[in-house]
């Protein structure tokens, strides 16, 4: 039998990466999308909006959520409440308050609900966590840089409050090292670099420790013209981790594998997805995002240039 499950936010990563997964796994059958600006998909019928999509469908099953984190947490409430089970686009949602009531009310409803983190599906990432394991870690050092314009050309909800501003990328890098380490994290300074002009920041600069002191440092940057740097550099006493190309690329003390697949990280989610949807199971993990919160929380504001979508010429 096969889950069937529709998008709702027909934008950049559901066509980039959703709609190839679900195509991809037997597991599951695409019967609709809701759209609210009427994208359409081959094969699937469009519908304005989730309440549109479960009426228009009989036997809708599973809803992922694909729209900007601001308002999602009104869909996956409805979604929750139609007896759908729910698998959500990372971050969870736009403040940690708004997304408390979901595991609980899935419990209540007997749905599944899977809070994803492409990158922690990432092939290096969990032979980094294994190997880490049983290590003494002395420093680590996060280096997560891009170009905004490259990757999120046009998307105005990213500056809007909610949006995440450099975090939205940053909690791929967050989510894998709250992975990898044994130990849980935590933000003890912030510098946070918003735009004149803008409600979120272009750059971030953190300061992590554990329990034991360990010390991490995290620099986030949407400024990064050159080639994406998107790596997790680990000292141990047993020698050097590094995890490279968003955990494509493994290098533990100069022994290097890699696994270029761009497909891998949503295959995985949607494997766990069907494994969830059966038992009806909650895996809803809040650690990356409570970092940015606190990231808010304790961030200094430092005011930058103002960021236009077309640079001046
Ligand atoms: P996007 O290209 O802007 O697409 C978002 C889609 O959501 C829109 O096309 C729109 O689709 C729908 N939507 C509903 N309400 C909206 C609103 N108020 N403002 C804008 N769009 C709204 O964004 P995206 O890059 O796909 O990102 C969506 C989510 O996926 C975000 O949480 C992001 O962090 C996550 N994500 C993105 C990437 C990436 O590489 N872009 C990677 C991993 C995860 P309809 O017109 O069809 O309703």
């Amino acid at each position: 039998m096969t889950i069937k499950i529709g998008i709702v936010g027909v934008g950049k990563i559901a066509r980039d990466q959703h709609l190839p997964a679900i195509a991809a796994n037997p597991a599951f059958e695409l019967v609709g999308v809701a759209s609210r600006s009427g994208g359409t998909v081959d094969g699937a019928p469009t519908f304005t909006d989730l309440d549109a999509l479960a009426a228009g469908v009989p036997g809708l099953e599973a809803v992922s959520i694909c729209t900007p984190p601001q308002d999602r947490h009104t869909i996956v409430r409805a979604a929750l409440n139609r007896g759908l089970h729910v698998m959500l686009e990372k971050p969870p949602g736009a403040s940690l308050s708004e997304i408390a009531d979901l595991p609980g009310l899935a419990a209540t409803k007997n749905v599944a609900l899977f809070s994803t983190y492409h990158s922690r599906e990432a092939p290096a990432v969990a032979p980094a966590k294994a190997w880490l394991a049983d290590k003494t870690i002395t420093a680590v050092r996060v280096r997560w840089k891009e170009d905004v314009r490259h990757w999120h050309p046009g998307q105005a909800w990213i500056w809007e409050p909610g949006g995440l501003g450099v975090f939205d990328p940053g909690i791929n890098a967050l989510s894998s090292l709250t992975k990898i380490l044994p130990a849980a994290p935590f933000i003890v300074r912030a510098d946070l670099s918003f735009p004149s002009n803008r409600a979120t920041p272009i750059a971030a600069q953190l300061d992590l420790t554990d329990v034991a002191g360990l010390s991490i440092s995290v620099e986030l940057d949407w400024r990064h013209l050159d080639k994406e740097m998107w790596e997790i550099a680990v000292d141990t006493t047993a020698g050097p981790l590094l995890l490279l190309g968003g955990g494509a690329k493994l290098d533990i003390a100069g022994t290097k594998t890699e696994d270029p697949d761009p497909h891998a990280e949503y295959a995985g989610l949607y494997r766990r997805f069907a494994e969830l949807v059966p038992r009806r199971e909650v895996d809803f993990d809040l650690a990356p995002i409570k970092l940015i919160a606190d990231a808010f929380m304790l961030g200094r504001r430092i005011e930058v240039e103002a960021f236009e979508d077309q640079p001046a010429k």
